[in-house]
């Protein structure tokens, strides 16, 4: 957003600030890499400081408030930066603390420290049930949860363990994945690679002492291992600002991107309560509509780019092969057939991620 931002315009026409409590930029789809000991976490962080201009004011703070009315970001140092512009791109939070039966023994894949100890657990698993579920909706990248299934799949018949792990994924909603188009692979290949799946399975509580989750909808299930998306939520700061309530998530106009009853507010990526993907291809192509409306604004033109809910998403299926998704508000994805070329793409996205697409070249 920074880049494409500092692209349109020159510093001594305006200045840029973006303020992170950290600058270390987590490449978080490389996760499906660390938990399966393919990558080390170490290669998927690095600082974004690097990769804006020199003149953009960089500001390694947290935001604690945003005073809506005298257009000040307040920060945790006590600093205030004033705006006339501002962009909301805080991501999703991993809300563990929102369900209190949550301990560390059951894992996830939605952190670097939760992804390297789920490697552990999945290397040291040698019989029995793994069980893939989801806290909570929405969450990031909802294909990931299903890859995981898959690529456990793979990994254990490589290993030769397969014969003796019961997979078996939980599907909160009536189908294994949300998209009808794409679901209808899925679940082909689901029941290809002997992976059972539930649907209508919402978690309501897990007794990790009897290993057992049981269900909104009056289900139980057993595990060995629990794999579980985590809770999502936007950040308190926003709630406590007037500009988003209830789980956090910033209200937000599908296509300007605006902030609803905000005046010179967007809000970009996992942060926002649009109808779409949390996914980074989201924010990939909602910063260049952003970009262009606030340079409109300053330079009192109408703010007249719209985003059409492009998203974009490899859909590993196994170790080697890939689907490919593309699609928009108005028109749903045809999954490609599951290729080597899309799996090597995504292998080799990251280095493509860190050097042009997060640097706003393309
Ligand atoms: C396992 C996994 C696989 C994925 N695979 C894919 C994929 O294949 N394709 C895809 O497109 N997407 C994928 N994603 C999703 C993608 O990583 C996210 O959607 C993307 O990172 C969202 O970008 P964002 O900028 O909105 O949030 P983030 O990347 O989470 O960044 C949020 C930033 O806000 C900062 N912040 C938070 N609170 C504050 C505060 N109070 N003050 C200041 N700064 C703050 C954070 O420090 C952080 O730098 C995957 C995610 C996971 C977990």
């Amino acid at each position: 957003m920074v880049n494409k931002l500092a692209k349109k315009l020159k510093s001594d026409q305006v200045d840029i600030s973006i303020i992170d409590p950290h600058f270390n930029h987590v490449y978080q789809p490389g996760f499906l890499f660390t938990m399966f000991g393919r990558d080390k976490t170490r290669n998927l962080i690095k600082d974004t400081r690097d990769m804006i201009p020199k003149w953009v004011n960089a500001v390694e703070d947290k935001v604690t408030k945003v005073d809506t009315e005298n257009k000040l970001v307040h920060t945790s140092e006590g600093d205030e930066v004033k705006y006339d512009y501002l962009v909301l791109a805080t991501g999703a939070r991993i809300a563990t603390d929102t369900a209190e039966w949550w301990d560390d023994s059951i894992h996830h894949f939605y952190t670097p420290p939760a992804a390297d100890r789920l490697h552990e657990a999945l290397q040291s698993f040698n019989k029995g049930r793994i069980v893939v579920s989801i806290a909570d909706l929405p969450y990031k990248c909802p294909p990931a949860p299903i890859e995981a299934c898959m690529l456990m799949d793979d990994y254990y018949r490589k290993n030769g363990k397969r014969d003796d792990i019961e997979i078996v994924y939980t599907s909160p909603i009536n189908r294994a994945f949300s998209i009808e188009t794409t679901n209808i692979r899925v679940e082909e290949y689901l029941k290809e690679k002997n992976i059972e799946f539930k649907t209508l399975f919402n978690a309501d509580y897990v007794d990790t002492e009897e290993k057992l989750i049981e269900s909104l909808e009056g289900e139980d299930i057993d595990y060995d291992l629990l794999v579980m998306v985590p809770p999502h939520r936007g950040h308190q700061f926003l709630i406590d600002s007037g500009i988003a309530e209830g789980k956090g998530w910033v209200p937000t106009d599908k296509e300007t991107l605006e902030v609803k009853g905000q005046e010179g507010i967007w809000a970009m990526g996992d942060c926002t309560d649009i109808p779409t993907s949390k996914a980074g291809s989201t924010a990939h192509y909602q910063a260049p509509v952003i970009a262009a409306n606030i340079v409109s604004a300053i330079k009192n033109k109408p703010k007249n780019k719209t985003y059409d809910g492009h998203v974009q998403c490899f859909f590993l299926t196994e170790f080697g092969k890939s689907m490919f998704i593309d699609f928009n508000y108005s028109t749903p994805p045809k999954p490609s057939p599951s290729r080597k070329i899309w799996w090597w793409l995504k292998r080799g996205f990251k280095p493509l991620y860190f050097t042009m697409i997060a640097r706003g070249r393309v």
